[in-house]
C-alpha cells in the first residue's frame, strides 16, 4: 500500500510544527510507503518557508505552492492531482482532524470501502451554530441529490478509483462535500470528538459559510428553478381566485374602493417572490458563466521535491 496524505495549508505557520510532530509519531505505523502532500494555498506569512523546510528534513514530504489564494477546494485538488498513493488522505493542517483516526479509518479502505469519512459530532459549539448546521444539512439532503451527513467533512480516506472519480469531474464550482457524495462507491463513516483549533484562526466568517451554504444548495440540481415554478403557479392559481372574487363583488355590488390591504398585501409578497427568483435565475446565470470559461482550478507556483501532477488538467 502507497499512502498520500494530502494537506491543503493556508497561513498555517504556527501548526505546522505540531502537524508534523503528529504525523511523525502516527504515519509510520500507518503506512511503510507513504508521502505527505502540502498544499500551500497563497499563504501570506511563513507557511511556504515552513513548507520547504519540512520538505528538506524529510523524505517524503512533498509541497506545491499555488500562485494565490485559491480556498480550501482548489487547494485540495491540486494535492489529489498531485498524489501518487493508491490510497490518498485528505486532513487539515490545524490538527482539527486528528492524524490517529487514520488508525480506524484504513482499515475499513482495506475490507472494500473505496471512501471512508470522518465525522466529527458538534461538542464544544456554539449551540446557534450547530443547530443552523444540523437544519441545513437536513434542507440539504432534502433538496439536493446528494447525501452529504452533518459533521462529515474533508477529513476522509480514498481509494485510487474515488479519486480519479473525483479527479474526473471537471466543474469549476467545486462543493467537494457534494463531489465525494455524488461519485458513489460504498462509503463508510467513523465518528470522532470535536477538538478545537490548536492555534491560528479559522478562515470561515460568517458571510463565507452562507456563501458556502447557498454554493451546496445550488451546485448539485435545479431544484430552487424547480420551486420557482410550483410557488409561481400557486400564486398564479390564489390570484385567480381572487381577481374573481373581486370582478364578482364589483359585479353585483357596483363600486368597491376599499382593499388597500390587499392590494399593498399582493404586491409585497409577489415583488419578493419575484426577486427571489430572479436571484435563483441568476444565481444559475452566474454558474454557468463561470463554468463556461473553463479556466483551470489553480496554478502552481512552486513544487518540490520531485512532484509532478500525476493526473493533468483537462
Ligand atoms: N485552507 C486552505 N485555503 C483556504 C482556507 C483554508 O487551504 O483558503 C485550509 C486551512 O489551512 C486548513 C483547512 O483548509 O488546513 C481548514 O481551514 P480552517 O481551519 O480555516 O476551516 P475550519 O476548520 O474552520 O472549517
Ligand atoms: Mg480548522
Amino acid at each position: 500500500m502507497f499512502l498520500s496524505v494530502v494537506i491543503p495549508c493556508f497561513n498555517e505557520e504556527r501548526t505546522l510544527p505540531r502537524l508534523r510532530d503528529a504525523l511523525a509519531s502516527v504515519l509510520p505505523g500507518i503506512a511503510q510507503d507513504r508521502e505527505v502532500i502540502l498544499v500551500d494555498d497563497g499563504s501570506t506569512d511563513r507557511t511556504l518557508e515552513e513548507v520547504r523546510r519540512w520538505s528538506a528534513v524529510e523524505t517524503g514530504v512533498r509541497y506545491v505552492s499555488l500562485s494565490r489564494n485559491f480556498g480550501k477546494e482548489s487547494a485540495i485538488l491540486a494535492g489529489l492531482r498531485h498524489a501518487r498513493g493508491d490510497r490518498i488522505a485528505i486532513m487539515d493542517a490545524d490538527l482539527q482532524h486528528p492524524p490517529e483516526l487514520l488508525h480506524r479509518m484504513l482499515p475499513l479502505l482495506e475490507s472494500g470501502y473505496d471512501q471512508v469519512v470522518a465525522r466529527r459530532d458538534r461538542r464544544g459549539e456554539p449551540l446557534l451554530r450547530s443547530m443552523v448546521s444540523r437544519l441545513y444539512y437536513r434542507l440539504l439532503n432534502r433538496l439536493a441529490d446528494v447525501n452529504v451527513q452533518d459533521g462529515a467533512g474533508d477529513f476522509r480516506v480514498l481509494s485510487r478509483r474515488a479519486v480519479d472519480a473525483v479527479l474526473s469531474l471537471r466543474e469549476c464550482n467545486r462543493f467537494s462535500k457534494g463531489l465525494f457524495s455524488w461519485i458513489g462507491f460504498d462509503t463508510a463513516a467513523v465518528s470522532f470528538r470535536n477538538v478545537t483549533r490548536q492555534s491560528g484562526r479559522s478562515k470561515w466568517s460568517v458571510g463565507k459559510l452562507v456563501n458556502y451554504g447557498i454554493d451546496g444548495l445550488l451546485s448539485f440540481n435545479n431544484k430552487p428553478l424547480r420551486l420557482s415554478i410550483y410557488l409561481g403557479l400557486f400564486a398564479a392559481v390564489l390570484s385567480c381566485g381572487y381577481v374573481g372574487h373581486v370582478v364578482l363583488g364589483a359585479l353585483s355590488g357596483g363600486e368597491r374602493i376599499p382593499g388597500y390591504t390587499t392590494l399593498v398585501a399582493g404586491v409585497a409578497v409577489l415583488g419578493g417572490m419575484q426577486l427571489l427568483f430572479l436571484g435563483v435565475i441568476g444565481e444559475y446565470l452566474g454558474r454557468i458563466y463561470l463554468e463556461v470559461k473553463r479556466r483551470p482550478h489553480f496554478f502552481v507556483k512552486e513544487s518540490g521535491p520531485e512532484l509532478m501532477p500525476v493526473r493533468q488538467q483537462r
